[in-house]
């Protein structure tokens, strides 16, 4: 692969991750209303307003982005996987006092600050959708070893969440967003789904019926049906939000994947004007730093320093 491909390999990364921050300030608006609600308040929505239950400022982010961030300074910082050095990011932040955090990742996180806990016990009612929310970073850490991201995308969620839905739904999204980015067509990324379905068919998602909760299950046939259905990272993104209930996760969640699949050309402008710019900036710098450390970005980044014996330019930053 030629440095180019590295470099079209960033923009789809970075795409990715702003995706789940443009789905997240989108959806924080619909947040917990029911589709008809939405229909009388904003006819469909799809202006980044904020507003919300959560009163936002317009691009204003919440748990899904943040925690995201919180994972990829993490990852940053210690220059790879460092699983206490995540959960001290969200201890961080669970002490600055953010405005929205899941009941599951607050017992979790306190478990962490109390005991030192980074493997939550098994739980049946960890079944929510706060792990698989923050998977991006995770998907672009381990790009080009997927037994690598098995590995993290399990320990990353079990810091907050322990259930077999919850894992299989991050291993899931993990492995769709990693091969969206590397080029896969929507029939490839269709057979992650059902291979899904067939360990647990309550995913199955064929007969759509509308719910869009926090469960797992829910979560993912929203984010499925709508990626499905839909041609453009828009219209997906607003499909998701638009059937309200969890619409910021599942706005972020549709964000990834969309943005991985559909790059960098396709994300609107006007929404990308209207997201917070600190958090745009971070997301920027920190999905390339993600990519560099993962075992492609690596394998990238050799084989242009080794061309015929001329280094073309220093090593990447570690
Ligand atoms: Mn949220
Ligand atoms: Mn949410």
């Amino acid at each position: 692969m030629p440095e180019s491909d590295l470099n079209l390999l960033i923009e789809k990364t970075r795409a990715a991750f702003l995706g789940v921050a443009l789905g997240d300030a989108l959806g924080a608006t619909t947040e917990f209303l029911m589709p008809g609600e939405i229909r009388q308040r904003h006819k469909v929505h799809r202006r980044i307003i904020g507003g919300g239950w959560l009163n936002l400022k317009p691009g204003q982010v919440t748990d899904d982005t943040q925690m995201s961030l919180c994972i990829a300074r993490a990852v940053d910082q210690a220059g790879g996987w460092n699983l206490q050095g995540v959960a001290e990011q969200f201890a961080l932040w669970l002490k600055s006092k953010p405005v929205d955090v899941g009941a599951t990742c607050r017992r979790g996180i306190s478990d962490y600050i109390v005991k030192g806990q980074l493997v939550k016990p098994y739980s049946d009612w960890d079944a929510g959708n706060g792990a698989v929310m923050r998977m991006a970073p995770v998907a672009l850490l381990t790009l080009g070893d997927e037994t690598l991201l098995e590995r993290l995308a399990l320990e990353q969620a079990r810091l907050t969440h322990h259930n077999n839905l919850s894992d299989a739904a991050c291993l899931t999204i993990g492995r769709m967003a990693q091969q969206a980015l590397l080029g896969a067509g929507r029939p490839q990324l269709h057979a992650l789904t059902r291979e899904l379905c067939e360990q647990f068919p309550k995913f199955r998602f064929n007969h759509y019926h509308g719910g869009a909760s926090a469960y797992v299950v829910e979560t993912l046939q929203t984010v499925f049906h709508y990626f499905f259905t839909t041609a453009e990272f828009e219209e997906c993104l607003v499909g998701v939000v638009n059937q309200g209930g969890d619409a910021d996760t599942t706005g972020a969640i549709a964000g990834l994947l969309a943005g991985a699949y559909y790059g960098p050309e396709a994300l609107p402008p006007r929404w990308l004007k209207k997201l917070d710019p600190a958090v745009k900036e971070e997301i920027t710098t920190l999905a390339e730093r993600l990519v560099r450390l993962s075992p492609l970005g690596r394998r990238l980044t050799r084989s242009n320093n080794s061309c015929a014996g001329v280094v073309r330019r220093p090593a990447a930053e570690s």
